[in-house]
């Protein structure tokens, strides 16, 4: 099979969830079949492999999981971006607006060595708040985004409108 297939085979669609009127996106199957798993993180690892990444950020929670694979794979570190009041050290964060409310996560101050070469994956790219917010946070602490890796961008919510400097690369968009 090949890769979008894979995808498509191993992401859910979820009514109602996490509120009515929505449908959630649920990469569970795909996480549990290996030659999936496989194929998203080599793709993943390919698409930058080239481009000297020194460390790679995974946002919380799904993003950690895709993230540290493809570290690993590139010879490259791990990050977390977490959500407010998770890390133990000095952090930086920044906030940004949801539907109702804002959303605030953070990154350890000391977490990027200036000059570095980083990556950010995530499970899906939606509104886009949450990559954007990971950008300002890598830049910030005087890394250079190489680029944000999804699996799914969902293309309706137009997240890429917030992130036109940045290498925004998808493996699927519906
Ligand atoms: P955004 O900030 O609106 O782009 O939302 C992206 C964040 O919410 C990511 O961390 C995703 O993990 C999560 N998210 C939003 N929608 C979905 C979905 O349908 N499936 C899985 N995660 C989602």
């Amino acid at each position: 099979a090949d890769l979008s297939d894979l995808i498509a085979a191993g992401i859910r669609d979820i009514p109602d969830f996490p509120k009515p009127g929505v449908t959630f996106k649920d990469i569970t199957p795909l996480l549990a079949t290996p030659e999936a798993l496989r194929a998203v993180v080599s793709a993943v690892a390919e698409q930058y492999g080239t481009d000297g990444v020194d460390a790679v950020v995974g946002l919380e929670a799904r993003g950690f999981i895709l993230a540290t694979p493809i570290a690993l794979e590139l010879g490259a570190g791990f990050i977390p971006v977490r959500k407010a009041g998770k890390l133990p050290a000095r952090t930086l964060r920044e906030s940004y607006d949801l539907e109702y409310g804002t959303a605030t996560v953070e990154m350890h101050a000391d977490a990027i060595t200036p000059g570095s070469r980083v990556l950010i994956v995530d499970d899906v790219l939606a509104t886009g708040g949450t990559g954007r917010a990971a950008v300002e946070l890598v830049r910030r602490a005087g890394g250079t985004v190489v680029g944000f890796s999804v699996l799914m961008e969902l293309a309706f919510l137009q997240g890429r409108d917030q992130l036109t400097d940045v290498d925004v690369h998808a493996l699927t968009v519906v």
